[in-house]
């Protein structure tokens, strides 16, 4: 509040001056943005509201807990658990919730390959996480869009947008997606066969969406953790040197001082001893803290942090990479007037660790400090590493795309809030082509099971980031005089590489961005451009096509084993809306009796269902369509051919 305050009072000021007028460019760019307010130009009642409001989203997400999971659980007559009884899932067998999403769940996620466990999981800590926060959210997105337009912008995603500079960002970002697509298609199609492998088609549908519990993640954004189920050749040595790093004793801060060392190997800056003293790098057993890993700028020049509840895990190690590049940038920019202390846009500042981990994960590298042995450059080995990097950096583009497309439509208005799920899993089949492993409604509020939702961080960054990071190697490896592929190149001790580095991140927020790309560039670019991840890639597109020429590649909607989106809102195209299509008869027969109270018996010979409320009740009781009578039609033609334009819920 005192920060806004302050804030207020600058404003109040700067908006005396006709600075549109002065001569300076840097000048100009300054006033430019001092004179935008944000929330503190809310009233101080509303920014009070909104300010607390975000405190008790963050926290309830923070706080949120669920119980073990217990195979001896109520089960439905077939056998599969009960999982749509109106129940509270937690209390209806008393159990007190002591799992947390860090370390717990994350870890629960990534290792278990029971998909009843899983489902569970994945089902109970979107019920703990998102569900309360659905209320909340409504009022927030009000105020949010409030705060902008007092700020001269349409909503709150045109506010964020800003930040790009730019007027077509949303085409920007749409092009750099249609380019990647095929790739992720590609992975797509292979890992599904994988999953199928492991699970069999009555789980995973060979031309459908991947039910989003089975990859590893929470929210299916990386795949790293299935590695072990879709490794192109298995039996070689793991690129993934969890293991080394405790056997080796690692701790915490040895990992961070890893990192340190490539910052320096480069000539770039040590982190001062206040950083080694204040962060905190271990999760503390004495009290509840966001395990939300983050770097901090104190803006004193001197007092930097880390905030990161560290495992000793390859993916942590890669993670203090991407937090020490933050207070790199921090450190880098220190000498710039305090308005331009910034990244040239959020991306940039994503991108920095990010853009050293590209080279410090390299099996050359793993070797050269000894956390990897005997690696030789085959095609095998190549591919290998290829697609474990793939898990991670193609995997995650859509789910980086759709949070804040999501956001941003929802600030428009373009998504009421009777569709705030339903719309969410739209978003989710059509980008990521993941379905929600059981059914969802609109009493459910998935997208508020993500951290960056309940704490109001702007997303999309991190899939301009994963762009701009490949354009950021490809040049440093330039500089650094590599040849050969780009996904061999590793930068470890160029001094040429460290300058070229330097002399983007020193400029801080000065420039507009593509002023800094050009600087990077040498003046050949100034867009964000696929080509060096496109480049990167390109030997694991070319063995992924191969793989998957009797492959479906892409998926169906109507494939999905369960595609979970119920909405009661009318006005929800009719594919998108909702509908399960059944392949399993257990599932099938726990979903028809147990959520829509019909005879399991009928249906027995039809792989697909589609189900249709009665439209007009549907909408009277909103949120809770599913205690309508359904009418069931063999196939969707069917029913479209009837009443091609009636109300769908
Ligand atoms: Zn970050």
């Amino acid at each position: 509040m005192e920060w806004s305050r302050f804030h207020r009072h600058k404003w109040d000021q700067a908006t005396t001056f006709a600075w549109k007028n002065f001569s300076s460019a840097p000048v100009r760019r300054m006033f430019s943005f001092v004179t935008v307010l944000g929330r503190a130009a809310l009233p101080e009642d509303k920014l009070k509201e909104l300010t607390e409001l975000t405190q008790e989203m963050k926290s309830s997400y923070s706080a949120a807990k669920i119980c073990r999971y217990d195979p001896t659980r109520r089960r439905l007559d077939n056998g599969d658990y009960d999982y749509n009884a109106d129940n509270d899932l937690d209390n209806d067998i008393g159990c007190i919730p002591t799992l947390s999403l860090e370390p717990h769940l994350v870890q629960l996620m990534a290792t278990s390959r029971d998909p009843e466990e899983l489902r569970y999981v994945w089902r109970a800590w979107r019920d703990a996480a998102g569900r309360p926060l659905r209320g909340k959210y409504t009022r927030f997105v009000e105020l949010s869009n409030e705060a902008a337009r007092l700020n001269g912008f349409e909503d709150a995603g045109d506010f964020w947008r800003s930040d790009y500079e730019t007027d077509d960002f949303e085409d920007i970002i749409d092009g750099l997606w249609a380019e990647l697509r095929p790739l992720y298609e590609q992975l797509h199609a292979y890992v599904r066969r994988k999953l199928i492998e492991k699970y069999g088609d009555t789980i995973v549908p060979p031309r459908g969406p991947i039910p989003a519990h089975l990859l590893g993640n929470m929210w299916a954004q990386t795949w790293t953790h299935i590695l072990d189920l879709t490794v192109p050749y298995p039996g070689r040595p793991s690129v993934d040197v969890t293991n080394t790093l405790r056997r080796q004793g690692y701790s915490p801060f040895d990992m961070f001082r890893l990192s340190e060392s490539f910052f320096i190997s480069l000539g770039l800056e040590p982190m001062p001893s206040t950083f080694w003293q204040k962060s905190l790098l271990i999760k503390p057993t004495d009290r509840d803290v966001i395990c939300h890993a983050s770097a901090w700028d104190f803006c004193n020049g001197i007092d930097y942090r880390i905030k990161q509840c560290t495992q000793i895990t390859m993916e942590d190690m890669i993670t203090a990479h991407h937090e020490m590049g933050h207070i790199q940038y921090d450190l880098q920019y220190r000498n710039q007037p305090f308005i331009f202390r910034d990244g040239a846009n959020p991306a940039f500042h994503e991108a920095v660790g990010d853009v050293l981990a590209l080279s410090a994960a390299t099996p050359s590298h793993l070797q050269e400090i000894n956390l990897l042995a005997n690696v030789d450059e085959s095609f095998e080995n190549d591919i290998n590493f290829l697609f474990s990097m793939a898990l991670d950096k193609i995997a995650f583009l859509p789910f980086g795309y759709l949070v804040d497309k999501w956001r941003w439509e929802v600030f428009s208005g373009e998504i009421s809030e009777s569709q705030y799920n339903s719309r969410w899993w739209d978003l989710r089949v059509n980008y990521q082509g993941v379905s929600a492993p059981l059914l969802r409604d609109e009493d459910d509020f998935d997208p508020g099971a993500k951290f960056h939702i309940p704490a109001n961080v702007p997303y999309v960054r991190y899939f301009v980031s994963f762009i701009v990071q490949f354009q950021f190697h490809a040049e440093l490896c330039k500089a650094a005089g590599h040849s050969g592929p780009l996904h061999r190149c590793n930068i470890y001790r160029s001094a040429e590489a460290g300058r070229l580095l330097r002399n983007v991140l020193s400029l801080g927020k000065s420039r507009p961005w593509p002023e800094a790309l050009s600087v990077l560039t040498s003046g050949r670019t100034n867009q964000l451009e696929a080509g060096p991840i496109l480049e990167y890639f390109e030997p694991l597109m070319s063995w992924l096509e191969s793989q998957n020429k009797d492959e479906f590649i892409g998926w169906q909607e109507n494939e999905a084993i369960v595609l979970g989106v119920v909405s009661s809102n009318a006005s929800v195209r009719p594919f998108s809306a909702v509908i399960a299509a059944l392949k399993s008869p257990s599932r099938r027969a726990s979903l028809l009796s147990s959520t829509f109270g019909l005879r399991v018996t009928d249906f027995e010979t039809s792989p697909v269902l589609w189900l249709r409320s009665d439209s007009s009740k549907a909408v009277q009781k909103d949120g809770m369509c599913l205690r309508e009578p359904w009418n069931v039609l063999r196939n969707p033609t069917d029913f479209r051919a009837q009443k091609p334009h009636t109300e769908f819920t």
